[in-house]
């Protein structure tokens, strides 16, 4: 718990350490009203940005990239302060978003201009057609506890670009970074279209209930409650869930690269990150090579608090809670029967939990079931690629995979056969640094996706249909009133000559209209 009381009636929420249960900082909670309040004055700064265009909202967020910049060891002393982080994984965020910021300020005018299809037929081509991006005035981003500036940063920054304003609800339990996000937004003189809601899920379900479109990511049971909060609304939103991603490991691979790759895959952020590494399935020749090369890799890791000092691999995990989960995926799977081949138990400090590597794992387990979210890398033998295959795809969830082979046509035919929105091949968690690329989950893993080049600015925004005309307007169209049927046989008949197959039917020598 973030908070001494109720989460109903606090009036703030203290955070904690969860390294070493410190408190590092309070934040309101805010109410309905309250967050009412901020929409509409969101709602009313959003035409003048809006009006700056594209490039001129582009130069704000050049101005914000460069105060993220100057500030980014301050901020991953926050970042730090309220996860467990180690300084390693701190110092992921600031340089990812103020990456993001230069990809889509760079692109926003591209992404954003006026679109002018070809009209679908011959006898459209007297209008000119043209498709408008139109921002919704207020975006709300409600944002997880694993990334508390990357996670606002990822949505925040294309939404700004599009043109609407943003009302940001954090996590009520890394609450402080985005606080300072919002600070920095501010501080920069930038105008007034970011807002920071602190508060727990009421004040998530106030944002939604006053923003034009949501951006939500987070836990599958919250998605879905949001998601019919949205219906309601008629609003529209994206889904970033939760995962339980696969890693299969074909007897080709390089086990070195393999090894070393998804011990960091699956460990990063101490396994707190939606895309991890969640269970991995291995061609059973070179099992016994991998599970000891995963083994020696996850047991040489570093764990603990340091400073700014990078002297740890992996942190804390952000809450007690998070820790129990991961401490009865590995107790339920020993008691099935799982051995663990290094870590499997709380430190006792904090709220540490040694990196695990548990084999001799089933698909009855929680732990290959159900999402961890934690340290721990379950992994099972397989007879071969279509073994590997069904049982990746053996799950309710779908954001993300690795393939590990040294065979590039091989990698390439099994991720097209994986259920998962994205699929890294020989790598791990690389498409979340691929910003040119859809991120998003399949199955219960989420709906929509962020990012994807032009779309993850165009998702942000209303399309607005105009149709001119080519040539001088007549005074009235044959189609109008007074209804003739000459006319509309006229227009039958070139309809019939743009469409129908074969000279005969064109001429409409073919079957009589009645
Ligand atoms: P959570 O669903 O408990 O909370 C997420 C946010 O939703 C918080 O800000 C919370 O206050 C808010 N919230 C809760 N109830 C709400 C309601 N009824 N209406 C509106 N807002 C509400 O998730 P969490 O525990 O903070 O985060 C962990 C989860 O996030 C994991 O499942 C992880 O996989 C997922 N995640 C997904 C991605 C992705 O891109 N797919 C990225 C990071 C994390």
């Amino acid at each position: 718990m973030t908070t001494t009381q109720a989460p109903q009636q606090a009036a703030q929420i203290e955070v904690h350490n969860p390294a070493d249960g410190r408190v590092v900082g309070t934040v309101p909670v805010e109410s309905a009203e309250a967050v009412a309040g901020t929409a509409a004055q969101l709602r009313a700064a959003q035409p003048a940005w809006e009006a700056l265009g594209p490039s001129g909202r582009a130069e704000w967020l050049f101005k914000f990239q460069e105060w993220l910049l100057a500030n980014e060891q301050r901020l991953g002393d926050v970042l730090q302060s309220e996860t467990g982080k180690t300084r390693g994984d701190a110092s992921i965020e600031v340089p990812m978003v103020a990456d993001l910021i230069g990809y889509y300020a760079r692109n926003a005018e591209k992404f954003l201009s006026d679109d002018h299809p070809r009209a679908h037929s011959p006898l459209g081509k007297i209008k000119k057609l043209t498709t408008v991006f139109r921002p919704f005035p207020v975006v709300g981003v409600i944002t997880p506890w694993n990334f508390p500036i990357a996670m606002p940063g990822m949505d925040v920054v294309p939404a700004l670009l599009a043109g609407a304003a943003v009302l940001l609800k954090p996590s009520e339990v890394t609450p402080l970074s985005a606080v300072e996000f919002g600070r920095g937004w501010t501080e920069i003189g930038a105008p007034p279209v970011l807002a920071v809601a602190t508060g727990f899920g009421a004040t998530g379900a106030a944002v939604v209930d006053n923003v034009d479109y949501l951006q939500f990511t987070g836990s599958t049971r919250t998605g879905r409650s949001i998601a019919v909060a949205c219906a309601q609304r008629l609003i529209p939103f994206s889904l970033e869930l939760g995962g339980k991603d696969p890693a299969i490991v074909l007897a080709d691979a390089d086990i070195d690269r393999a090894a070393n790759g998804i011990a960091w895959g699956g460990l990063v952020n101490a396994g707190q990150v939606c895309v991890s590494v969640e269970r991995v399935y291995v061609e059973a020749p070179v099992y016994d090579e991998f599970v000891a090369k995963l083994t020696e890799r996850v047991g040489a890791l570093r764990q603990g608090k340091d400073d700014r000092s990078f002297k740890y691999d992996v942190g804390a995990l952000a809450t007690p809670g998070q820790r129990d989960i991961v401490a009865r995926h590995v107790e339920e799977a020993v008691a099935a029967g799982a051995r663990v081949t290094t870590g499997g138990k709380a430190t006792g400090e904090g709220t540490f939990y040694e990196p695990t590597v548990l084999v001799d794992v089933d698909h009855s387990m929680s732990c290959i079931r159900e999402e961890t979210f934690g340290p721990t890398i379950p992994v099972m033998k397989v007879a071969d690629e279509a073994e590997a295959i069904r049982l990746a795809n053996d799950s309710e969830y779908g954001l993300s995979a690795t393939v590990w082979t040294g065979d590039a046509e091989r990698g390439k035919s099994v991720a097209r056969q994986l259920e998962a929105g994205a699929v890294n091949i020989n790598d791990a968690i690389a498409n979340l640094q691929s910003y040119a690329l859809p991120m998003g989950g399949w199955k219960d893993s989420g709906v929509g996706a962020r990012w994807g080049g032009a779309a993850g600015l165009q998702k942000y925004c209303r399309r607005q249909a105009i149709t001119e005309p080519r040539l001088k307007p007549m005074k009235s169209e044959p189609l109008w009133y007074p209804a003739k049927k000459r006319n509309a046989d006229f227009a039958f008949g070139l309809l019939r000559l743009a469409y129908a197959r074969g000279l005969r039917s064109k001429l409409g020598l073919g079957a009589r209209r009645k």
